[in-house]
Order: structure tokens, then sequence, then C-alpha cells
């Protein structure tokens, strides 16, 4: 069983008293997660969130010290109704699907540069509400981002010339076996869920591992693949009964 902690909606404005709490933890049990920024946040909702000044300075201290800084879509304002017929059938709103190849690559784009002028270095990309269409693909490569952190499986895949690091499920719990990518939205903890997320921690420590050691995970077995697939097929079939 290996763990990568992945933290999404990471923005000026936020729940930063949990943010605090969930660097001291980490400091504490040496874990490297992975930050899912978003570069030009303009969500309303998100912004109701106290903001923090120097927000970019702080983002280079968490690369500094390891942690993996990817970008999480543009704005995360929705456009979009994907119908289920997204990438990845998650259904629901999306900020990326369906919008024309050009526009999905001056959103990357523009987002990218908001990362370069602040010197903090992207090589992955998640999309707001797990949302994609191959146009999305196309425009990360085009702006030379080949890894994505979404997908079913259990170990990272290579599909399309790009690296799928799987995230499979919203609640947090951990299987007993393959790699497996939380998405922690802080925002959305009371004290509570947070006890529990921190008591998982403490629990799993050991088993957490960085981006890149994830990275290193990356398997072309056909039996790997075959068991994505079958992933992939439970979980859609999951998410139809449960609608
Ligand atoms: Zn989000």
């Amino acid at each position: 069983m290996k763990i990568l902690i992945r933290f999404d909606d990471i923005a000026e404005n936020m729940n930063w008293r949990l943010m605090d709490k969930s660097e001291q933890l980490f400091d504490r049990y040496n874990i490297k997660p992975i930050l899912g920024i978003i570069p030009n946040n303009q969500d309303k909702e998100l912004k109701s969130y106290p903001k923090r000044e120097n927000f970019w300075k702080i983002v280079k201290k968490w690369q500094s010290k390891g942690w993996e800084i990817s970008m999480h879509g543009y704005n995360h304002l929705y456009h979009n109704e994907t119908g289920h017929k997204d990438y990845f059938r998650y259904g629901g709103k999306s900020e990326f699907f369906g919008e024309t190849l050009i526009d999905q690559k001056n959103k990357i784009q523009k987002g990218l540069e908001i990362f370069k002028q602040n010197k903090i270095k992207i090589r992955s990309f998640f999309a707001p509400n797990h949302t994609y269409d191959l146009n999305t693909f196309k425009a990360l490569k085009i702006s030379g981002i080949h890894q994505v952190i979404d997908g079913y499986g259990l170990k990272p895949y290579l599909n399309n010339e790009i690296i799928f690091v799987p995230q499979l499920f919203y609640k947090i719990f951990f299987m007993p076996f393959g790699l497996q990518t939380t998405q922690i939205h802080l925002n959305m903890m009371g004290d509570k869920e947070f006890n529990k997320f921190q008591f998982l921690i403490k629990k799993n420590y050991q088993n957490i591992i960085s981006y890149d050691e994830a990275l290193n995970l990356l398997s072309e077995r056909i039996l790997d693949k075959f068991i994505n697939k079958i992933i992939y097929y439970l979980l859609i079939f999951k998410r139809k009964i449960s609608n």
C-alpha cells in the first residue's frame, strides 16, 4: 500500500487555519504532499475564505521543502455541463470540457505564466471536478505538461503520451494495496474531519510517498493495465447505481 497526499483548491483564499495545521503535521512526519494550486482563483465560493498575503512566497517555501506544486485549473470557474461525456465520465460541470483547443491552451498557458512569474516549476496538472476532454490533453501537451493527477487504476500509467497518476475516491480511507491518491479539500473540513485525517496520517505515515516516488511506480505491464480497466468500469458502474 502506498499513499500520495493530494490537496485540492489551494489558493490565496482558503482555510488557512487547517493549512497551517497540515503543514505542522507534514513537517513532523516528513510528508511531501502534492498541492493543487489555482493560479488565478475566481471561484466565488472559494473566495469567501480568508486571504493570506504573500501567497506566492508561501508556495515557493512549500516547493523548497520538496512538496510538489501542481496546477489545478486556471480560474476554477465552471463553464460547461459535461453530461457525463467527459473523458473520465465523472459528469458535472467543467472549467475545460467543451471549450475549443485554443481557449483551453490559452487558459493553461496563462496559468503557467503566473507560476513562471513567481518562479514556481510546474510539471503536472489536474482539472477542477476531474473533467477533461481530448482537447484538454492536447492543450496540456502543447504547453509542455505531460503528467495528470487523475484517472483510474492502482498504479500510474502512460496513455496518449501522458502519465496519469490515478485518483479514485473522494472519502478519506486507505486501501490495503496499490497506490492511492487522496483528494483533500480543507475548505470543506471541520475539526472532526481534520482530526480523522490527522489520525490516518499518524497511523499510515510510513506508507505515504512523495510525488517522485509515485511516478516511479509507473507500470506498463499488461496485467496492471487490465486491473486499471476493471477499476474504471467498476467505479463508473458504482457511480451509475448511486446516482
Ligand atoms: Zn477544485
